[in-house]
């Protein structure tokens, strides 16, 4: 098979019906093509990449405008043959004795490993014991076609988390979160879904016309990491690479034959059930800025930026601003493609192509998958004028709820224990409802803050007075919630109404509330 030439992406068309395309075959116009189909939400996050990568590297526009005449007329099915063929040598999938798609340069001769192995979420000896095996339950994966197999490969090289001695986590670190920009109509072809997170030549890399082994590890010997090598940083690599990264060294074993796919059901004639690898394959160290990823940036600027993950307890709207802009409070910055769609997508769009961010990625817990994360989020246009201002307020409203939710749980431990300060414990659940509580109003608010016209110079009196309301009765309900649904016999009532009257009276004394109270008050006066 080869992934350039041959139909192996599981497809959804206009029409509802599913099927298996070449790339080349995206931009088919008899019917088009709307959605991946994946049969895991691993693999489809992958699948989106691999695409968004193959279009990065072989056909970035120029500058913008090209950008938006690709988006506004997509380019033809004979154009992206044409544009693609010169990679596929680059593309085969399985070729024991040569080139082969994210496989190592030589031919390994480790002893042969299951193909289960190649999942991330493989439920290893510890998985299996605690039942958390999320996808595959404990040893069912017998063989996958040549389509899973693919996805599988490049889900981990993307993704890899550390796998033992040597065996090397992905460029941007293990299982980081990925965040794309999709459009919210529900008639995007599959085309404007891809094409909103390329960037142009002039934002990230001049686009190849030939494959190469510094853009493409495998067509080269691997920049191995064990004594004889090192680690390979920016510098010594094409900036095309963040999108095949391959810090794992793998070789596919020939197939078992004719079966059906443990993984999407399919009926195949080429099962693959077994890999081979080894270890100090390439080891990506250093400043990497993977254009498709939030990171968290050293203030100092001491340590290289770490890629966001992600995380117990899910993404909520205290990540928003993170994802989206800048969060001035940890140094959390969103991806490069979601900048460069404020700096220059969103002044040549259409004010009605409106547009969400999709944010996935694992939550590792070193070598093992906790869980699965995605979640859609708005994203708010903002013309430039009124930019900065508009994602300062929203930090705003972000700290307050923070500094209050400090003292709440604080306070509920006081209310817990006669000594909450030598009390250890994972308090996280009280942080939790918190967010949870205040998310739908959150959102409202961010709704008028975008409204506001561009001349806006500070929160609308409304908008401190909602949120300032918001964030004490929030706390005394919680507050009362987490305390007095306790265990009633160990409830001491007069450490109880202590601890809520301190925290009344904290509140009161944050800056940050204190703050919106003043522009609740003061600009209802002018009014
Ligand atoms: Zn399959």
């Amino acid at each position: 098979m080869n992934l350039i030439n041959d139909p192996w992406i599981p497809v959804i068309h206009a029409d509802g019906q599913r099927g298996k395309i070449a790339p080349w075959q995206l931009t088919d116009t008899g019917n088009s093509v709307v959605e991946l189909a994946a049969p895991r939400p691993d693999f489809q996050g992958a699948l989106y990449q691999f695409l968004i990568g193959l279009l990065q590297t072989s056909f970035a526009s120029e500058d913008e405008d090209e950008w938006l005449k690709y988006w506004q007329a997509p380019p033809s099915t004979e154009q992206l043959k044409e544009v693609l063929a010169p990679f596929s040598g680059a593309f085969e999938f399985f070729n024991p004795q040569g080139l082969a798609f994210l496989q190592d340069f030589t031919v390994l001769d480790d002893e042969p490993k299951e193909l289960a192995a190649l999942l991330i979420d493989a439920p290893g000896g510890k998985t299996l014991k605690d039942h958390l095996d999320h996808f595959v339950k404990g040893g069912t994966l017998a063989g996958a076609c040549a389509s899973c197999t693919a996805s599988a490969l490049f889900t981990l090289q993307t993704n890899a988390p550390s796998g033992g001695v040597g065996h090397r986590v992905g460029l941007r670190g293990g299982g980081p979160l990925t965040s794309l920009l999709l459009p919210e109509s529900a008639h995007a072809s599959l085309w404007q879904k891809l094409w909103l997170n390329v960037l142009t030549e002039e934002e990230l890399a001049p686009k190849a016309h030939t494959p190469s082994g510094d853009i493409f590890p495998w067509m080269a010997a691997t920049r191995v990491s064990d004594k004889t090598g090192g680690a390979t940083l920016p510098d010594d690599v094409h900036p095309l690479q963040m999108y095949w990264g391959m810090p794992r060294r793998i070789r596919l074993e020939p197939t078992q034959g004719a079966g059906v796919c443990d993984l999407c059901g399919d009926a195949c004639t080429e099962l693959f059930s077994h890999f081979r690898t080894k270890n100090y394959g390439v080891n990506y160290e250093g400043p990497w800025v993977h254009p498709l990823t939030p990171y968290r940036f050293d203030p100092k600027n001491e340590q290289p930026p770490l890629s966001l993950k992600g995380q117990q307890g899910g993404l909520g709207y205290r990540h928003w601003l993170g994802l989206m802009w800048a969060d001035p409070s940890n140094g959390d910055a969103a991806a490069l493609s979601i900048k460069h769609f404020y700096d220059s997508k969103l002044r040549v769009l259409d004010s009605c192509d409106a547009v969400k961010l999709w944010s996935f990625g694992y939550d590792m817990d070193n070598m093992k998958a906790r869980c699965w994360y995605e979640q859609t989020m708005p994203v708010i246009a903002i013309g430039e004028e009124y930019r900065e201002l508009f994602f300062k307020l929203v930090s705003d409203l972000l700290n307050s709820a923070r500094d209050v939710i400090k003292e709440l749980r604080s306070q509920v431990k006081s209310g817990w224990f006669s000594r909450p300060k030598d009390v250890k414990g994972d308090t996280s659940m009280i942080d939790q409802s918190f967010w949870q509580a205040t998310e739908p109003v959150f959102y409202q608010q961010l709704k008028i803050l975008a409204e506001q016209p561009s001349n806006t110079r500070t929160m609308p009196a409304s908008v401190a007075a909602t949120w300032r309301k918001l964030m004490f009765n929030q706390a005394l309900t919680l507050f009362d919630y987490w305390v007095l649904e306790g265990d009633a016999e160990d409830m001491d009532m007069k450490r109880i109404t202590s601890a809520r009257r301190f925290l009344l009276i904290n509140l009161g004394k944050l800056k940050s509330l204190q703050h919106l109270e003043q522009l609740a008050a003061t600009t209802e006066e002018v009014a």
